[in-house]
């Protein structure tokens, strides 16, 4: 099987795996790999992530032409800002995930770190998480939103819409996006309560030991 037909089963897998836990319905959400091309491998429009087909994800060379598969999500300009920002994303995952999306919606929610740090995995896979405003679906000033953070984070929150995260390979980034769901999942499971998240100290001997770009 050649590379890039293991690229396309696991995004499928990985698509699958997300669906199936309820982390993204209906036809929401899509996935993207950057290929040694320049070009990118995307989860098409209108597709559900429970039934993808690895024959028709869609194929888009480096200018960003439609090269093969069907029509693209309306929602790339999302992961292209990611790839054109941050040279090292080899993967870009955006869901409409509950916890999060109700986690955008509340007002003592942080737009500067939007994921408060309960646990160690949610600083380590995702840095801070800027929190977006509100953007019409398909409005390019949801991708210029993300470029304008020239790079430097590699998570954002669109209000009342969903995560949108990049990886150094599409692993890396399902594996981040799970964690800003669940620890989205936690902070509203806590919410009200009090809870004792990392302290200050506790967040920077993190980011020290693992080397976490954490400004
Ligand atoms: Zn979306």
């Amino acid at each position: 099987m050649s590379e890039l037909s293991v690229l396309r089963e696991q995004i499928c897998t990985l698509a699958k795996s997300i669906y199936d836990r309820g982390l993204t319905g209906g036809a929401s959400g899509n996935i993207s790999v950057r290929l040694d091309d320049g070009g990118i491998l995307a989860t098409p429009t209108g597709s559900s992530m429970g039934t993808l087909d690895p024959a028709r994800l869609t194929r888009l060379d480096a200018k960003g032409r439609v090269i093969s598969g069907d029509a693209p999500t309306k929602e790339i300009p999302l992961h292209t800002a990611f790839y054109d920002t941050r040279n090292q994303t080899g993967a870009v995952v955006h869901l409409h995930s509950s916890h999060s999306v109700a986690l955008s919606m509340l007002p003592e929610t942080d737009p500067d770190n939007a994921i408060p740090p309960l646990t160690a995995y949610s600083v380590m896979r995702l840095g801070k998480v800027k929190l977006l405003p509100f953007f019409v679906p398909g409005d390019p000033a949801m991708g210029a939103a993300i470029r304008g953070l020239a790079g430097k984070r590699s998570a954002v929150l669109l209000a009342n819409h969903g995560p949108v995260v990049a990886g150094k390979d599409l692993e890396a980034a399902v594996y981040a996006t799970e964690e800003l769901e669940e620890t989205s999942r936690l902070a509203i499971l806590t919410r009200g309560m009090k809870p004792i998240g990392l302290t200050d100290a506790e967040v920077a001997e993190v980011v020290r030991t693992f080397g976490i770009d954490y400004a």
